[in-house]
């Protein structure tokens, strides 16, 4: 490991994420208890709990306004009964992802690129995650499992990039993640590393000066893209964790989904845009949400979506206008809404 590294880098390091990650918050009760909010105003859906768990860090937590049921944060994760409305385009694989699983853990959907599921789980659950109900089971691949893909990925050259995927990549231990690595970086025409994860800013302990050292060590070009939906989610720790990779020769880009009630104006992304420059992190994407089963209350038209964004495009230098994009099963890229 690059002790250069784990002199210079910052870290968060006061608490264990660990810990933290076995200590998330899954009760609602307790949820409402922390945020004084009474569960009658806003009844929870057992039945969306049933089938995708409450999670949530206990740091994310404080990030959220006690006594404000309509936080952005909470909204983001909070079962709530509209997740038990049933219209006929919504499913829950919308993205028909399953016909690009060609070996179990690996999604060959565009060309030059794979996406690796390389953990089972996240550190958060958000509500409108279009992987609610992927089949982690039959996807968390066993070390047999892990050579098939590497097979595949050797036996074809166009690759260039592997993206990890999840679940959370980053929610893995720093063993398994470096083994993964450098079992990738043996496979001579892959160039770029490409992690997605929700860690860096719902967990931003993971950020660990041992963690950046994996990356800086690495031969690939890496590649970090977060997904922060609100600049209220950008806490002191976040800042210092993100400071952390910006440190090293990682690139940062971000993601986020726009999403009703949450974001779903041109003020809230435009201080977004700003808050993730001040820490050098290009806004990359903006989602439509896609129509997976259960978050149709999140849904914003596409419509309105390229007014916001064309509103943006008035206020904010070209570089801080996200790329609004939709998914289309079987497309051979995302598509481009504006
Ligand atoms: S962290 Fe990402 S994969 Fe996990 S629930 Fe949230 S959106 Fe889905």
């Amino acid at each position: 490991m690059a002790d250069r590294a784990l002199k210079i880098i910052p870290s968060v390091k006061s608490e264990n994420w660990q810990e933290i990650l076995s200590d998330l918050i899954t009760d609602p009760k307790e949820l409402l208890h922390i945020l004084r909010l009474d569960i009658n105003k806003k009844p929870v859906s057992l039945s969306a709990i049933s089938q995708f768990s409450l999670k949530v860090p206990r740091p994310f937590v404080e990030a959220m306004q006690q006594g404000n049921w309509s936080d952005p944060l909470l909204l983001q994760i909070w079962p709530s009964e509209e997740e038990e409305i049933n219209l006929n385009e919504y499913t829950s694989d919308p993205l028909h992802e399953v016909e690009f699983n060609p070996v179990k853990g690996l999604l060959h959907k565009y060309q030059a690129r794979v996406l690796l599921t390389a953990a089972p789980h996240c550190a958060i659950h958000c509500r409108y995650c279009f992987r609610r109900h992927f089949d982690y089971k039959s996807n968390t691949p066993s070390r047999e499992d892990w050579s098939n893909s590497l097979d595949y990925i050797k036996a074809d050259p166009s690759i260039q990039e592997v993206i990890l995927s999840g679940g959370d990549p980053l929610a893995i231990s720093d063993r398994q993640l470096l083994w993964l690595i450098q079992e990738l970086e043996s496979i001579s025409h892959l160039k770029i590393l490409r992690i997605h994860s929700r860690v860096p800013i719902v967990l931003p302990q993971r950020i660990t000066p041992e963690l950046v050292a994996i990356l800086n060590e690495s031969r690939f070009e890496v590649v970090i893209v977060v997904h922060c939906n609100h600049s209220q989610e950008i806490s002191d720790n976040v800042k210092t964790a993100i400071e952390a990779l910006r440190l090293s020769k990682i690139t940062l880009l971000n993601q986020s989904v726009i999403l009703a009630g949450i974001n779903d104006e041109p003020g809230i992304l435009k201080e977004l845009s700003h808050t993730l420059f001040s820490l050098s992190i290009l806004p990359y994407y903006l989602h439509l949400p896609d129509k997976v089963i259960g978050t149709s209350h999140f849904s914003v038209t596409s419509d309105k979506a390229i007014r916001v964004i064309n509103s943006l495009r008035k206020e904010l230098p070209g570089y801080l206008v996200p790329i609004l994009v939709q998914e289309e099963p079987g497309a051979s890229s995302k598509t481009r809404l504006v």
